[in-house]
């Protein structure tokens, strides 16, 4: 039997250990007792254990968060004023939970689990027990107060309040919460439990932390928050209704039909569906109600268009055929020209007045909204000079002044942030409305972030990270087809090496190097990963390499590190199959070095708690049946079927293997026979591109990512 034991006892993330207690003052605090509410947030724990949530409203966003929060493991008290409410609200889940079993996406005793964990309730006082309490009532300023002021009279006072407002102010809301250093705002987007976006707004009174507490609370629960300030519409809404309104104020003008207006953004925006039947899915009201408020707080240019508004007193919505691009290509252009203006503008008074950043502006709408470019991408796509054309059209109509942020100095999308806490500095990639993909932009900043670090001289350890449901997901498909495409294997060349040499760099650190695996960590974020001294997982996360199966092969040191971390034959295994291992099968064979709870990662971040003690792996009989199985039989033989039968492995066991190895593609699997079993240089992997990248099997494996599976033609 092999013992792996791995060097790495005990890293001490950071000297000074922070508070790693639990939060057990709930029952103790009175609502009213300010002064010991003070003292325990001075003394408060890294992060607060929320294990209950309280959902008030049952209605279309509160339905959908109960349900969200079920998911991920945590109890919810869900409370409305009636029994008929409640009802509705536990029918619009039940209805969602079975539309998830039906797609695989949940089992069916996850389904009865989420359904139990969910309390309904006409009982206010339910939600004392509750540590993160959620309003979701109706958009009626003074409702939402007197609910405020009732709920401060029954929780503790160190309960974290949030009011999911679309429009009012998070300030103005806090005068009605006793301790208003604990509320914030939490706006989700339709639908709760299904849209990852949530923007996370800190009140004038909101304590930093507070408002981290619910970030990483939002993280923990798969949500990808981007920071707003406290302004009307926050980030999303302030330019997503006025496209809106804009779409309706050019049909007004009778300049295009609704239909062509539809049709032409679906096409400029890479959206599924244009701005009218938009507005119909999602409530003509709540678009009006929304500019209106946009108005209120910014003026004319935000004033709501005259059908929008009898639409919404009418109660109706819009009267839509089928799509209909327009035959004028002027007018496609001038439709487009029009809505990108708006957008543009308004992105550029965001920025101005520092609501939130380029790169949440521009995550907000490609996650939020799900557009295929967010309003950043747009602008660095068409230009500085272009967008301040479409711009200053707007501004010379509406008498506004050129908002500064129209540069693109202005625009630089941050993928790779640095956050330094003792002695360890957190690199984190930042693309998650892209899982993390690697581009050259992502290696670029990781690789200077990470010079940063390795020359600061009270840095001892690098953790290396992802934000969202993804560590790395793979590199970015589109740029090797693009280029595959134009014959550009230069491009894939360079981008390898880039990459090659950020891996590298990391590798050959002269600091304690920890990648921290929050999710899927795939292709090139395995391989990233493997450039670490040390790896942890989350729960969650998920390993593979997915590259032969898509005509290509691990080119960023895959062939090199993954056999000097787990041996020649499981890496075999691993690449060859393309196998998905999750946490807990990857630290049987020693992918990874420990697994660890969202909690314990943030408070090793944060809070200096220690990397688990690494412990002797003992591989167990099957996983040495495989590793013989690779370590024994070529791939020339494993393909023909040759192979002996392997001790500890059934027929089943290896037809499988067989099996999965089949459908990958030959050549790319041949290269990676020969890189594993070869010199053990990262380099040789360059080597083998254009023989890979030129086959026609590259192309084919590349396209059909997002589809059917490919069949391979060997050439
Ligand atoms: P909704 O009308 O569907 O549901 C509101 C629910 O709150 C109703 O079931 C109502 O009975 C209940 N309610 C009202 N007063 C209550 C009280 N005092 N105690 C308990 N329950 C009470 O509304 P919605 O669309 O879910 O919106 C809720 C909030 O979320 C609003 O502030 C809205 O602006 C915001 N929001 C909505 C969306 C969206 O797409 N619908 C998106 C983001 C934010």
């Amino acid at each position: 039997m092999r013992i792996q034991v791995r060097e790495c006892s005990g890293v001490q993330v950071s000297s000074i250990k922070y508070h790693v207690l639990r939060f057990t003052h709930h029952a103790s605090i009175p609502h009213n007792d300010h002064a010991t509410y003070q003292s325990v947030f001075r003394t408060a724990p890294l992060m607060i254990d929320i294990n209950s949530v309280g959902i008030i409203g049952a209605g279309t966003m509160g339905s959908a968060l109960a349900q969200k929060f079920a998911q991920e493991g945590l109890n919810v008290v869900l409370v409305d004023m009636e029994d008929s409410f409640l009802n509705r609200g536990l029918e619009s889940i039940k209805k969602t939970v079975k539309e998830g079993v039906d797609r695989g996406i949940f089992t069916d005793d996850k389904a009865v689990e989420i359904l139990e964990r969910i309390i309904p309730t006409t009982s206010l006082q339910k939600v004392a027990e509750c540590q993160l309490i959620i309003e979701a009532v109706f958009e009626d300023r003074r409702v939402k107060e007197d609910l405020f002021r009732q709920i401060s009279s029954i929780v503790p006072a160190d309960s974290i309040l949030a009011t999911n407002t679309s429009s009012f102010s998070v300030t103005e809301l806090s005068t009605s919460v006793s301790n208003p250093e604990r509320f914030l705002g939490l706006h989700f987007f339709y639908h709760a439990a299904k849209n990852r976006l949530v923007e996370v707004v800190k009140g004038d009174s909101t304590s930093e932390y507070v408002f981290k507490q619910a970030l990483w609370f939002m993280q923990r629960c798969g949500k990808d928050p981007i920071i707003s300030r406290d302004s009307y519409g926050f980030v999303v809404n302030r330019f997503f209704v006025p496209w809106l309104n804009e779409a309706v104020r050019i049909y007004e003008e009778g300049l295009a039909t609704k239909e062509e207006i539809d049709a032409v953004c679906c096409g400029s925006f890479g959206v599924g569906m244009g701005p009218f039947a938009l507005m119909n899915a999602t409530g003509v009201l709540i678009a009006y109600h929304a500019q209106k408020t946009l108005e209120d707080g910014f003026g004319p240019f935000y004033q709501p268009a005259n059908t929008l508004r009898e639409k919404a007193e009418s109660n109706q919505i819009w009267a839509i055929d089928e799509l209909n691009s327009p035959a004028d290509e002027s007018l496609v252009k001038s439709i487009a020209d029009r809505m990108l203006g708006v957008v543009f503008l308004v992105c550029g008074q965001i920025l101005d007045e520092g609501v939130t950043s380029a790169t949440e502006l521009n995550r907000g709408a490609r996650i939020g909204l799900r557009w295929r470019l967010g309003p950043v991408d747009l602008m660095l796509k068409i230009g500085e000079k272009r967008v301040q054309t479409l711009v200053r059209d707007v501004c010379d109509k509406w008498k506004f002044p050129m908002p500064n942020s129209l540069t693109i100095g202005a625009w630089t999308l941050e993928f790779v942030t640095s956050e330094k806490f003792n002695k360890t500095a957190v690199l984190t990639i930042t693309r998650p409305e892209d899982l993390n993909a690697l581009n050259e932009a992502v290696f670029h900043q990781l690789g200077e972030r990470f010079a940063d670090a390795e020359q600061d001289e009270d840095i001892e350890t690098i953790v290396i990270t992802g934000l969202g449901k993804a560590f790395v997901a793979g590199a970015d498909i589109k740029f090797f087809v693009t280029n595959l495409e134009n014959g550009n294997f230069k491009a894939i060349k360079q981008f390898t090496e880039l990459g090659q040499k950020v891996l590298s760099t990391i590798d050959g650190s002269s600091k304690k190097v920890v990648a921290v695996i929050n999710g899927l960590a795939l292709g090139g974020g395995l391989e990233l990963a493997l450039a670490a001294d040390v790896i942890i997982a989350t729960e969650n996360a998920v390993f593979a390499f997915p590259e032969t199966g898509i005509g290509i092969y691990p080119g960023l040191g895959g062939t090199v590190r993954t056999p000097q971390r787990i041996g020649k034959g499981l890496a075999k295994y691993l690449i060859y199959t393309g196998a998905f291992v999750n946490a807990e099968k990857a630290i049987e064979f020693g992918l990874v070095d420990g697994v660890m709870s969202f909690q314990d990662v943030m408070e090793m971040f944060y809070g200096g708690k220690s990397i688990p003690e690494l412990q002797a792996i003992a591989l167990s009989p099957k996983w040495q049946a495989i590793e013989a199985y690779f370590d024994t039989n070529s791939l020339k033989d494993i393909l023909a079927e040759k192979v002996k039968r392997q001790e500890c492995l059934s027929g089943e066991d290896v037809a499988k293997i067989q099996s999965a190895i089949m459908r990958k593609a030959p050549i790319a699997l041949r290269v990676v026979e020969e890189l594993i079993d070869g010199n053990g240089r990262v380099e040789s992997e360059l080597e083998k591109l254009e023989t890979v990248f030129a086959t026609e099997d590259a192309l084919i494996g590349l396209k059909s990512v997002g589809g059917k599976s490919p069949r391979f033609k060997g050439c």
